[in-house]
């Protein structure tokens, strides 16, 4: 069977991670986006854990998930109670959804140390939970926590478990790799042993603490399990859980296996972005296949050969997972990196015009700017290029003042004077920083003429004191980056004044706003 069954943890052991908390509606939002791209099953949360998940339950029940199935996670019964008496399994069965995961130890140590039982009380345990489940007509996953350590220090006490779990009727079990230590070649070795005593469908379910997540598992489908676990991202408790958005394009485009459908797999990257959008964390811009930087290039002799053939420093065409080609323009850049920017902005160079480009970069990189964060600032200056263009205003001056009052408390005033529209504009801002304060003076000495510039905002700025030590004559490198009609872009001022910098950034993020935004003029 060619088929690979996904299944999706990040709702439960990738909120496991620290910095990640997810209230009902995000949990609900991703659930429904999982659904969309192609999941199989969705893991939901712990019902008996807490009452939010148990709320998640309630309301995900109205949610339509197309052919994904929700499933809702514990542990087998307590080895002193009933399956009726166990809360724990109660909450399970009110979380009303198709599949019940449970996990159980399959390890004898763990079995001894942690639960305090007899070997064959955990059998027991996991026998009756399983049964039970069945009993009350769920889709039954058996979670086998610490498999492979347990295979390693008690080869056939490890094969019971799974058995226990197989004779009561489980649909799945799931060979765990809790502590995230083992490698490769001994996961699929272990796999295949497995093969040789259970015929249930196998599932694994990695952690990435010795760096092979993703490789473990790789290599456990290679074994012959059919199910993979892991998160979105690979959040995950500690350094993570196995990353699904690396695993899945290497099954489907490396391994030949059928996981989603093309089109499904097309919208990889922006579930990759989406999710960590709503979990709130910076996207990892070197992330395998749909990283930022997946497929950029920085280097001029490869964009030169790109631009003969993409894949001579490509590993698969990134359409296939969503992304695209970038070529970073910096002082490392040659006259190629120019001209493949400008074609893909749909701008005709000649060479001349390019080598002039590229001289500015390098120069204003050697005065402390920096362009490969700030790709906005480098359109500008492709566009200005161009003979029709027409720059939507001219800066004159600008002056700031702050001042800390007693009575009034730290006040900034900027007034600046633009030329826009065929007039002269004077205008001044108050702001609670000087920043601030030029800023407002600038949008609204141009929002008059350009009421677009009312839809975009400020989201990110930074700044950074560079090192006097490399020669640079600008001591001071901002970097703006503004949001507005579905777009965001960067851009870079340098400076020997901090104000001076933000300056720049500001007025060349306005004028991108205007290039991109404004609707042409009837
Ligand atoms: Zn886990």
């Amino acid at each position: 069977m060619n088929q690979v069954f996904l299944y999706d943890t990040t709702l439960r052991d990738g909120t496991q991670r620290e910095d990640i908390s997810l209230s009902v509606d995000d949990k609900l939002a991703i659930a429904k986006r999982l659904a969309d791209f192609g999941f199989h099953y969705i893991e939901g949360g712990w019902p008996g854990s807490n009452p939010k998940d148990a709320e998640f339950f309630a309301r995900a029940a109205k949610l339509d998930l197309g052919q994904a199935k929700l499933a809702a996670f514990g542990r087998t019964r307590q080895k002193t109670l009933t399956c009726e008496q166990d809360t724990n399994l109660q909450a399970l069965l009110d979380a009303k959804t198709p599949v019940v995961t449970m996990v159980g130890k399959s390890f004898d140590y763990h079995v001894k140390l942690v639960l305090a039982a007899t070997l064959k009380e955990n059998l027991a345990m996991i026998s009756d939970s399983v049964a039970y489940m069945k009993l009350h007509g769920r889709e039954v996953v058996f979670d086998a926590e610490h498999f492979f350590d347990g295979f390693l220090a008690n080869r056939d006490y490890a094969l019971a478990t799974l058995k226990a779990a197989s004779d009561a009727g489980a649909d799945w079990l799931v060979l765990c790799e809790t502590n995230g230590g083992k490698l490769p070649w001994e996961v699929e070795e272990i796999v295949r042993e497995v093969k040789k005593h259970i015929s249930t469908p196998l599932g694994v379910h990695c952690h990435n603490d010795s760096g092979c997540g993703v490789s473990n598992t790789l290599s456990a489908v290679r074994g012959g399990c059919t199910q993979i676990q892991g998160t979105i991202n690979g959040y995950g408790e500690r350094v993570g859980n196995a990353n699904l958005t690396t695993i899945i394009p290497n099954l489907q485009l490396k391994m030949g296996k059928t996981v989603v459908m093309a089109a499904q797999l097309r919208e990889l990257t922006a579930l990759a972005h989406y999710v960590a959008e709503v979990v709130n964390l910076k996207h990892y811009n070197h992330a395998p296949y749909i990283g930022y930087s997946a497929f950029a290039h920085k280097g001029g002799i490869h964009v030169a050969a790109m631009m003969k053939a993409a894949d001579t420093y490509q590993h698969i065409d990134p359409a296939l997972v969503g992304n695209q080609m970038r070529s970073v323009v910096s002082e490392l850049s040659g006259r190629g990196n120019i001209l493949f920017h400008a074609k893909a902005l749909g701008i005709n160079l000649n060479n001349e015009d390019a080598q002039r480009v590229l001289n500015r970069i390098k120069h204003l990189e050697h005065e402390g700017f920096t362009f490969e964060a700030a790709e906005a600032s480098v359109e500008l200056m492709l566009h200005r290029l161009r003979a029709d263009y027409v720059q939507p205003f001219e800066l004159i001056d600008y002056f700031v003042i702050t001042e800390r009052r007693q009575s009034r408390g730290l006040l900034s005033e900027a007034t600046v004077k633009v030329r826009v529209d065929g007039s002269v504009k004077f205008v001044a801002a108050e702001g609670n920083g000087p920043v601030n304060a030029l800023a407002g003076a600038l949008r609204s000495a141009l929002e008059g003429v350009y009421p677009v510039l009312k839809t975009v905002r400020l989201t990110d700025y930074k700044v950074r004191i560079l090192d006097s030590a490399k020669g640079t004559s600008a001591q001071i490198r901002v970097l703006i980056t503004f949001q507005g009609g579905g777009l965001v872009w960067t851009t870079v001022g340098a400076s020997t004044n901090i104000i001076d910098a933000s300056w720049l950034a500001l007025s060349d993020s306005l004028e991108y706003a205007l290039l991109k935004l404004q609707p042409p003029a009837a």
